[in-house]
């Protein structure tokens, strides 16, 4: 079976080439696959592997648009529309300078089994541009949305494509696209993206999902030893939704929360960070890291190194992928650090994640971690069809069983196949079974 591994690997390896974050999401997963494919030689016999590693649809399209100065720019969007076995397919968009094809696909890739294991009826898909939307006003990204959406409407669609937010993408761009997207169907389809405002088809929680999710992850992680996060120091890197809510959700539980980052360096408030602050500083002013130290006595700025320097129990990387590596993995282990819990999407590298295995960290990957986003738009979806809206607290009590089952779904997965406590192991088996099984129903598709 390892060769039938090794085979469908280099299949990939040949036929994407230069794409390496989408290699490396494959090999990590394709590394949990053996005994799954031995005890089930009918996944090899059908292909499976191979056509889950072909994305069913991949869209690249042209985007033009006019600065506030007249100048016509041109930017590159991208749509994969990786698997439908279990639902249309659902997964954000990227707005960043670093989007290229292949983080598009190492991103859908990673959906797909994510999906899977919220136990939500989604499929996987990716998406996003190689704008940057910093310094930019809102009148161009705006215009910015507008040009996207006018060639990926005719693409999405309630029972099709979801998409949602990601880097880049938050309810002011999921509004200015579902604008247009009405506007060019004249069809009010509120399930045709997720991540709206509250007034307009969105569900609560949706916003703080992901953040929680991770939290409330790392808590039932932290469970299985008898221990929890009160009472223990958090570090979070990053300052965009997912991070502020997963510091919300670890002062919530009695944890304190020293240290978050962005692009100009991190962050430390040893006395606890001030949520209110970050908030006006990142969600309303659209600040940097240097405005918040600015308005907090004893919080000071740090722009070289790295924010896993920082002592630490509990490691939060909810900034971007492959943030934490070998060298930031050794720090944290020497400092102490019981647990990590990825809020971004594959935030550590293979050799940091290794260091974390041998040592017997209690470690959750993202697509098990930083599901509780993805599931919400899913609650959002559910709203939409009813046209109903749930209220707070039910709708975060749904958000918790879900992370619960997550979190069971791993925990039992991993133990079936001799792997106790790897949820890397686990959230690879679990999520592929699921979706393997359905194409196999499906037929040769
Ligand atoms: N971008 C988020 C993720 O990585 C959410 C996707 C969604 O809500 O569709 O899972």
């Amino acid at each position: 079976m390892e060769q039938q591994l090794e085979h469908a690997y280099e299949e990939v390896l040949r036929r994407n080439p230069g794409e390496a974050e989408f290699h490396q999401a494959v090999r990590e997963v394709f590394d949990s696959l053996g005994p799954v494919l031995r005890k089930n030689p009918r996944y090899v016999d059908a292909a499976v592997l191979e056509r889950l590693c072909e994305p069913e649809r991949q869209i690249i399209f042209r985007v033009p648009w006019v600065d506030d100065a007249g100048r016509v720019r041109i930017n590159r969007g991208f749509r994969v529309e990786y698997n439908s076995a279990l639902g249309p397919y659902k997964g954000g968009l990227r707005f960043h300078p670093s989007v290229y094809l292949g983080i598009v696909k190492f991103l859908g890739f990673e959906q797909i089994f994510k999906n899977a294991l919220s136990g939500l009826p989604i499929g996987g898909g990716k998406g996003g541009s190689d704008f940057d939307p910093r310094g930019r006003s809102t009148q161009e990204v705006m215009r910015f949305c507008q040009s996207f959406m006018t060639e990926l409407y005719r693409h999405i669609g309630e029972y099709t494509d979801v998409p949602a937010g990601d880097i880049g993408v938050g309810q002011r761009e999921i509004g200015y696209l579902f604008g247009q997207y009405k506007r060019i169907t004249n069809r009010y389809e509120s399930g045709v993206l997720t991540g709206k405002g509250i007034s307009w088809g969105g569900s609560l929680v949706r916003t703080e999902a992901t953040g929680y999710g991770t939290v409330l992850f790392a808590n039932e992680m932290l469970g299985t030893k008898g221990q929890d996060l009160d009472g223990r120091r958090v570090t979070v890197s990053g300052s965009g939704n997912v991070a502020i809510f997963a510091i919300e959700k670890a002062t919530q539980l009695g944890a304190t929360a020293v240290a978050f980052s962005d692009s100009s360096g991190y962050v430390v408030d040893e006395a606890g960070i001030d949520l209110e602050l970050l908030k006006e500083v990142k969600l309303v002013d659209r600040g940097r890291a240097k405005d918040y130290v600015d308005r907090r006595p004893g919080a000071r700025l740090v722009t070289d190194g790295s924010i896993w320097d920082v002592p630490t129990d509990v490691a939060l990387p909810c900034a971007t992928q492959n943030e934490l590596d070998e060298n930031d993995a050794r720090t944290l282990l020497k400092n102490g650090a019981v647990a990590v819990a990825e809020g971004a999407n594959m935030p550590t590298t293979p050799e940091a994640l290794r260091l974390f295995q041998e040592a017997g960290t209690l470690f959750a990957p993202g697509k098990a971690a930083n599901a509780g986003g993805v599931a919400t738009s899913a609650l959002e979806m559910q709203q939409n069809a009813s046209r109903d809206s749930w209220t707070f607290e039910y709708t975060e009590e749904r958000l918790a069983d879900i992370m619960r089952d997550v979190h069971a779904r791993c925990a039992a997965t991993a133990e079936e196949y001799g792997r106790p406590g790897d949820y890397v192991v686990g959230a690879n088996i679990a999520g592929f079974i699921k979706v393997a099984d359905a194409m196999l129903a499906q037929g040769v598709i």
